[in-house]
């Protein structure tokens, strides 16, 4: 008998519909699996009530007749986003306790289509890292093990990574993610699940905390393409307070999926072959292309040129942003407040910031300040801005050969809590190929492809034209298909 908690999105949200389960036993079915994974450090608050409300409308709806596309389905909402009266941290102590007064647009998108909140999920601190461990509230412990009996937990990926690790473990359906260099896509490759990236402004950024402003998205992470698609429905669309929003309606991604390729372009960037990467990262590439050359689609190889600046150039662009955002935590308007005995304002600030900020972070703001600051402004942040545009153009340019890009998501598959903690750039060059399209602003998803000998996820992403987040989804749904990945990690929590 399949379990509540082994349904997805669509499986939840059709099962409403038809009565053929309420409701309120999903939720409570989600929240009873959440209450026994808590070893998993995936939420940082969990929420029921909020969950188990949502579902008691959705149930009168169903009799009243009018279910919205999300009525039923409890939702992981990732910290990042602002919740009404609900503890908002962004994964830092410095906003420990901090309740909003408002919701994020997204989130507010999702409970306006009937969706109802689980709680709020662990992350990297201010989205910055690849691992979860930067979070203020401890790391989110992977749900998957190696099959070698090495038994070391392994990271969940991140900056979302209580978001991966709560669809991995079935303890939420869907769930919000947000991607500034890669915070969905890699995540969602480490736990074998899928994710998507919208074209930069498709979904609004207020209320999401700020961390790297002309980088960050936010996007869905699910168990499989459709999901995605229609939790991508519900969370994107206009609107007038963020004024990179894209003025547009919202397609009916869901609707128009189809797996047949034919006539697609799909190209394959000779700039990701990178050395050091492991043998069964190219097999996974190579069969990925296999299965999108069985789709219908012509295989195509292309260049991007100036990848291999994506990294560094992202490295100066996001602290810079972030340097400028995170000034706003100063004790005065946010949270945490620490006030030394006899010290001055500046003091405050200080002490504030020495205590709430945890070490990335303040590495982060270090890095930013530098490379705004006057003698140094033109040698790094605006040649990094230079350098962006470059990227961009790569991609405008290959747009006339080929309609996506197919590449493995991350060089590695899960790596050990602690193995690369130490090591700044060694964590850094695990986003090496998904910045590239963060800094040009395009849709890009990550599908499981297969498992490694160890037996962890690998992931294969797909990046489409700006605006075309359909081929992405379709060239996503012609893998998925083929790939029939359907590995879970086993329940050992
Ligand atoms: N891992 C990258 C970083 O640390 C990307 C983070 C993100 O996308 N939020 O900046």
């Amino acid at each position: 008998m399949t379990r509540l908690t082994d349904l997805g999105v669509a499986a939840i949200r059709d099962g409403v519909r038809s009565g053929d389960f309420s409701a309120r036993d999903v939720a409570s079915a989600f929240i009873e699996a959440a209450e026994k994974a808590r070893a998993l450090n995936a939420f940082i608050v969990e929420t029921p009530d909020h969950a188990l409300a949502a579902a008691d409308s959705a149930d009168r709806a169903r009799v009243s007749g009018d279910l919205r596309p999300l009525s039923g389905v409890p939702l992981g909402i990732k910290d990042l986003f602002a919740t009404r009266g609900v503890q908002t941290t962004a994964g830092s102590r410095i906003l420990e306790g901090f309740e909003p007064v408002y919701e994020s647009t997204v989130s507010a998108n999702l409970f306006a289509a009937g969706a109802g909140m689980l709680g709020k999920l662990n992350m990297d601190e201010f989205a910055m890292g690849s691992s979860n461990e930067t979070s203020g509230y401890g790391p989110v412990i992977s749900p998957w093990r190696r099959n070698d009996g090495g038994n070391a937990p392994l990271a969940p990926g991140g900056s979302s990574g209580g978001s991966a690790a709560a669809v991995a473990a079935r303890i939420a359906p869907g769930v919000t993610g947000t991607d500034t260099g890669g915070s969905i896509r890699q995540p969602a490759a480490f736990v074998g699940i899928s994710g998507i990236k919208p074209t930069y402004g498709r979904c609004s950024r207020w209320g999401i905390v700020a961390f790297a402003s002309s980088l960050d998205q936010a996007g869905p992470m699910a168990r499989d393409v459709r999901d995605c698609a229609i939790m991508l429905e519900a969370m994107a669309g206009f609107d007038r307070k963020d004024s990179t929003s894209l003025e547009l309606e919202v397609p009916a991604w869901e609707a128009s999926l189809s797996a047949d390729l034919r006539g697609k372009k799909v190209g394959i960037p000779k700039e990701y072959r990178i050395e050091g990467v492991p043998a069964e990262i190219d097999t996974v590439w190579e069969q990925g292309i296999e299965w999108l050359r069985d789709a219908g689609a012509e295989i195509v190889q292309v260049s991007l040129p100036h990848t291999r600046y994506a990294l560094p150039t992202y490295y100066i662009i996001a602290p810079a942003e972030a340097s400028s955002n995170l000034a706003r935590y100063d004790g005065v308007r946010y949270g945490k407040r620490v006030q030394p005995e006899q010290g001055g304002l500046n003091d405050m600030y200080e002490a504030t910031r020495a205590a709430g900020f945890g070490a990335e972070v303040k590495r982060r703001i270090m890095i930013g300040t530098y490379v705004l600051s006057a003698g140094f402004y033109d040698a790094y942040f605006n040649q990094a801005q230079k350098v962006r545009a470059l990227i961009a153009r790569d991609f405008e340019q290959v747009w006339n050969e080929v309609d996506l890009i197919l590449t493995p998501t991350a060089p590695s598959a899960a790596f050990a809590l602690g193995e690369k903690s130490a090591d700044p750039i060694a964590m850094y060059l695990n986003d090496v190929f998904a910045v590239p399209a963060s800094l040009a602003g395009l849709p890009a998803m990550s599908v499981p492809a297969g498992l490694d000998a160890q037996g962890l996820p690998l992931g294969l992403q797909l990046v489409g034209r700006a605006l075309d987040e359909q081929s992405v989804l379709d060239a996503g749904l012609a893998i998925e298909q083929r790939a029939g990945f359907n590995h879970r990690a086993e329940a050992w929590w």
